[in-house]
C-alpha cells in the first residue's frame, strides 16, 4: 500500500458508523459533513452503517441530509436488512415473521419479501427483535411466546443502551436479555460485531478495498478485524484513548485519528503498529510494567509535563495541512496522535509479548501509568457525552 495517499484514495468505499462518528443525536460531529463531502470529491463512496434497527433507510438519509451530510436511501446499511437477509436465507418467500421492533424492521422484511406480523396467533415462523422506541410488554410477551415455542430467533444487534437526548436508554440487547431471561434461549445476532451486518454492507456497497470507521472498539473495530478488513478509529464518540492503548488484539484497529477529516491523510499519519513506538517528536517505552512516554524535541527529550511539550493538544488554528485543513486533523506533525500512536505502540508489544494477548495492555501494564502519561501529554479524552 502507498503510504503517501490519503485514505480516500486507498480504500474505494468508507463503511461509516453514524452515531459519534458522522453525527451525536441532533447535530452534525463537527467537520464530518465538510470531510464526508470532500471524501466523494476525492472518489471514495460511502456506507452509513448502523446497528440501529429502528429506522428504515429512507428515514437515515432523510435525517442525514438534514444534517448537511449527503446521503442516498441505498447508500444506509442497517441491523435490520442485515437480519432480515439472515432470515431470508433460510425461509421460503412468503413466511411470517413476528417482529419485536418497529418500521425498521417491517421495512427490511418487506425488501427480502417476508411477511411482519405482531402476534403468535398470526402463525410466524420466526423472531426477529430490533430496538424500537414502541416495543412494549405485549410486544415482548409475543416475542417470549413465540421463542419459547422452539420457532428460530434473530436479534439485529445486543448493544445495551441506545443514546437519547437524555442520556443512556435501554437499547436491543438489554431488550433481547427480557426474552433470553424468560426462555433460556439465546437469539442469533446480525449486528456489528457479527459477521452478518459487514456482509450486508460489503454487498450492498460492492466494495472491493472498504475502510470500516467508527468510534467504538467492541462493535465497529471488533466487526473490521473479523471480517479482516481495515479500520479506522474515530475519537468523536465514545472510546477514551486509554481504551485504545489496553485493547486487546481483537479490538485494535490499523488507523486511529481525531474526526473524519483523517479521512484525508495518509496511512503512515495515522497507522498504529505494535511496535513502533517512535511517532513525530514522541518515544514511548514501558518499563517494568510502566509506560513512559517523553517528547524528543531538537535532540533533548522534553518530559512531557514540562514548560517545553505546552501546546500539545492545543488547537493550532494557523496551521493548514496538505489536504487543507488544520493539523489537528489527525497526523502529519499532529503531537497529540503521535504520542498516542506512540503509546499504542510500546503498551501493544508489551502486552504481546507478555503473552497477555487475550486481555491486552490492561493484563501487562499498569493502567494508572497509562492515564498519567497519556494526561501529562495532554491527550484529549473523548469529549464529553450526554451518554
Ligand atoms: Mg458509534
Amino acid at each position: 500500500m502507498s503510504v503517501v495517499q490519503p485514505l480516500t484514495q486507498t480504500y474505494d468505499v468508507a463503511l461509516l458508523d453514524l452515531d459519534g462518528v458522522v453525527y451525536i443525536g441532533p447535530r452534525p460531529v463537527p467537520h464530518a459533513p465538510e470531510a464526508l463531502h470532500r471524501a466523494r470529491l476525492a472518489g471514495m463512496r460511502l456506507a452509513f452503517v448502523t446497528n440501529n434497527a429502528s429506522r428504515p433507510p429512507e428515514r437515515v438519509a432523510a435525517h442525514l441530509t438534514e444534517i448537511g451530510v449527503e446521503a442516498r436511501p441505498d447508500e444506509v446499511v442497517t441491523s435490520a436488512q442485515a437480519a432480515a437477509r439472515l432470515l431470508a436465507e433460510q425461509l421460503p418467500s412468503g413466511s411470517r415473521v413476528l417482529v419485536v421492533g418497529g418500521e425498521g424492521l417491517e421495512v427490511a422484511l418487506r425488501e427480502q419479501d417476508l411477511v411482519p406480523v405482531s402476534g403468535t396467533d398470526d402463525g410466524p415462523v420466526a423472531v426477529v427483535q430490533g430496538f424500537s422506541p414502541k416495543v412494549d410488554w405485549p410486544m415482548l410477551a409475543e416475542g417470549t411466546y413465540a421463542v419459547a415455542s422452539g420457532l428460530p430467533w434473530v436479534a439485529t444487534n445486543t448493544d445495551p443502551v441506545v443514546p437519547t437526548d437524555r442520556g443512556r436508554a435501554p437499547g436491543n440487547g438489554t431488550l433481547v436479555n427480557a426474552i433470553r431471561t424468560a426462555t433460556g434461549r439465546d437469539p442469533v445476532v446480525a449486528g456489528k460485531p457479527e459477521p452478518p451486518m459487514h456482509r450486508e454492507a460489503m454487498l450492498r456497497s460492492q466494495a472491493t478495498r472498504p475502510l470500516v470507521v467508527g468510534d467504538r472498539l467492541d462493535t465497529d473495530v471488533e466487526g473490521a478485524n473479523a471480517a479482516g478488513a481495515d479500520s479506522l478509529l474515530v475519537l468523536t464518540g465514545v472510546t477514551d484513548p486509554i481504551d485504545v492503548v489496553l485493547a486487546p488484539p481483537r479490538l485494535r484497529p490499523t488507523y486511529v485519528g481525531h474526526d473524519l477529516r483523517a479521512l484525508e491523510l495518509p496511512a503512515d499519519a495515522l497507522a498504529v503498529h505494535a511496535g513502533e513506538a517512535k511517532v513525530g517528536d514522541w518515544h514511548a517505552v514501558v518499563d517494568g510494567g510502566t509506560l513512559r512516554l517523553t517528547r524528543v524535541t531538537a535532540g533533548s527529550p522534553v518530559a512531557p509535563g514540562d514548560p517545553g511539550a505546552a501546546g500539545i493538544g492545543e488547537a493550532r488554528p494557523g496551521e493548514v495541512g496538505p489536504g487543507g485543513h488544520g493539523a489537528d486533523a489527525g497526523g502529519g506533525g499532529d503531537g497529540e496522535l503521535d504520542a498516542l500512536r506512540a503509546a499504542c505502540g510500546a503498551v501493544w508489544a508489551a502486552a504481546d509479548a507478555a503473552g497477555a494477548g487475550g486481555e491486552g495492555g490492561e493484563g501487562a501494564v499498569d493502567a494508572a501509568s497509562v492515564r498519567a502519561a497519556l494526561d501529562a501529554a495532554r491527550i484529549t479524552r473523548a469529549p464529553a457525552r450526554p451518554y
